[in-house]
């Protein structure tokens, strides 16, 4: 159930010379209910997966960024029930993660900010990119974070921020594309 990218995992977590055909492991993070797993799906193109797979998923995707294409796999797997995935592992193999919450529950704002400071202690050496995302803008009338409230905390947390609507599709492509500018920033900056 789980495809973890046959034989490519291992040779290509630690990255560096090959950069170019990389593939970029990008996690989401974030409370339950959030979107993360619709986010993720309408990144790989399948909006109607089974909604509680309890295992989680792994969507991989070419996408065009600038005139490059760029790898992605994108892996749902953030404290499923399968137990497969550990937290730890979670925090440590990712090339950039998305931070996730909805624009509708404080809780879960509360919870990224925990989230980016976990992601902190396991990769304080590592200059990772990190996107504070705000799901679910479509529900205006149940919003309980203002864009203001989630730009300055992203502000605090030297990240990116995006407000999305997986109902919508509003800005999922550009989530991921921010995603893959993020990266390739920090691949470059490394060349330099
Ligand atoms: P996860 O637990 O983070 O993977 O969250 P899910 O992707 O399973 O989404 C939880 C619920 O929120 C589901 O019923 C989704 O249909 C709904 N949902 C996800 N994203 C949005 C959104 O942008 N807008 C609205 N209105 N509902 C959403
Ligand atoms: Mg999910």
């Amino acid at each position: 159930r789980l495809d973890w990218p046959e034989g490519s995992s291992d040779s290509l977590s630690s990255g560096g010379s090959d950069s170019d055909e990389s593939v970029y492991k990008v996690l989401l993070l974030g409370a339950p209910g959030v979107g993360k797993s619709a986010l993720a799906r309408i990144f790989g193109g399948v909006e109607d997966g089974p909604e509680a797979e309890a295992a989680g998923h792994t969507y991989d995707r070419s996408i065009m960024v600038d005139g490059e294409e760029a790898s992605l796999m994108v892996y749902d797997i953030w404290e499923q029930d399968g137990g497969r995935w550990l937290p730890g592992h979670c925090l440590a193999m990712g090339d950039a993660y998305v931070i996730v919450y909805s624009v509708t529950d404080k809780g879960s704002f509360e919870k990224a900010s925990e989230l980016r400071v976990q992601l902190r202690r396991a990769r304080q050496t590592d200059d990772v990119p990190i996107i504070l995302v705000g799901n679910k803008s479509d529900l205006v009338r149940s919003r309980e974070v203002s864009l203001d409230e989630g730009r300055a905390c992203a502000v605090v947390f030297d990240c990116k921020f995006i407000e999305t609507s997986a109902a919508l599709h509003h800005n999922v492509q550009a989530l991921f594309e921010g995603v893959v500018r993020q990266i390739r920033l920090r691949r470059d900056s490394k060349e330099a």
